[in-house]
């Protein structure tokens, strides 16, 4: 069955938006038809060469949708009912899984070496992360999807998958912000934004949000940032001067460059934790003498997919949703038509903007 997709070619070269060929669920798989899907950083990253994964791929692994279909074998879900696409599926046998690290699981992208569905000239298509999510209709693995929890709408669900896991996740499992502590967010982004929520959340007392760009003041407040700087080789001054001096209890980075963790770890007081949930590349080269990692007492922490477990983390999620805690919407500041993809890259590239979300 043809579908319309978003295809990357080659590193470097621009999203095809294309009709593609894809095949019915094979036994363990299920065919999702996508309600909406979340343009996230690491696409960008998959397209400019920063992540390499197999290609040409079909980008996309933040979303959610509906089944259409399922293969031999996969009894526990049926078409029609709502899901979250997983595109960190972990195998439960691996050293990280039996240790209950499943975001670290060494099998998880195992999937993006398969060919999963066909070009129209019959090239082999990768799915990206996992699961193709910038696609009308994807096959996937049924461990790539999880039950959409009640009450939660489709399209706002899809950001579960991917920035709000993150966001929380840093907030709650890797730094484990206490209630009272003072926290800093670099990089408002979809997973800035999220990190912000997840902060205001866990009861941090002041939220400074930093960015590059003045513009994202009032989506910062709004997702519970107390305070705003624009970033500057001054931002740990003012951020120790908003925080008696001290510095925050914790700072999570959100962009992934060398200068921005550095400005994080600066800002944070002596002993303080600084959380990176920001992809990087290899040119980027964090610099630190034996003095100051003595004298500060810090603690430096990488963070993947925010330590979450999907299965576990999302029913928590959904009640903050229902609650009111959590406010979806709030983290997309642009709909968008899967031809739009591209604008988006450039939107990310330029720091304009939260979430930008596909709906199909
Ligand atoms: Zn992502
Ligand atoms: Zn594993």
């Amino acid at each position: 069955m043809a579908v319309r997709a978003a295809v990357l070619p080659a590193i470097g070269a621009p999203l095809e938006i294309t009709e593609i060929d894809l095949p019915d669920p094979g036994p363990g798989q299920v065919r999702v038809r996508l309600a909406a899907a979340g343009v996230c950083h690491s696409d960008l990253s998959l397209s400019d060469g920063t992540m390499r994964l197999p290609l040409p791929a079909v980008l996309g692994h933040e979303g959610a949708g509906t089944v259409v279909a399922v293969g031999e074998g996969v009894d526990h879900l049926a078409p029609g009912a709502g899901v979250i696409l997983n595109w960190a599926p972990s195998c439960g046998n691996c050293h990280p899984c039996t240790l209950g690290e499943v975001w670290l699981c060494v099998n998880a992208l195992n999937g993006a070496a398969e060919v999963y569905a066909r070009t129209k000239d019959g090239t082999g298509l990768h799915p990206g992360l996992n699961v193709a999510a910038f696609a009308e209709e994807t096959v996937v693995p049924a461990s790539c999807v999880l039950p959409l929890p009640d009450g939660i709408p489709l399209t706002d669900a899809a950001l579960l998958g991917c920035a709000v896991l993150t966001g929380y996740g840093a907030v709650h499992h890797s730094a484990r912000v206490r209630p009272g502590e003072t926290v800093a967010v670099f990089g408002v982004g979809g997973v800035g934004l999220a990190t912000l929520q997840a902060a205001r959340i866990a009861g941090a007392s002041t939220i400074v949000a930093v960015d590059v760009s003045p513009e994202k003041e009032d989506l910062a407040r709004a997702a519970g940032a107390t305070e705003y700087l624009v970033a500057s080789e001054r931002t740990p001054r003012e951020i120790r001067a908003l925080t008696g001096k001290q510095g925050v209890d914790v700072a999570v980075e959100c962009v992934g460059r060398a200068v921005t963790i550095r400005t994080a770890w600066e800002s944070t007081r002596r002993g303080g934790r600084t959380t990176v949930v920001g992809i990087g590349g290899k040119d980027q080269q964090v610099t630190f003498n034996a003095l100051e990692i003595f004298h500060w007492g810090r603690t430096l922490a990488g963070c993947v997919y925010g330590n979450c477990d999907p299965a576990r983390d999302l029913p928590v999620l959904a009640d903050h949703v229902r609650a009111g805690r959590l406010d979806l919407t709030a983290l997309v500041t642009e709909r968008i038509t899967l031809e739009d993809i591209p604008s988006a890259f450039d939107n990310m590239l330029a720091g304009k903007g939260g979430r930008a979300l596909v709906i199909f």
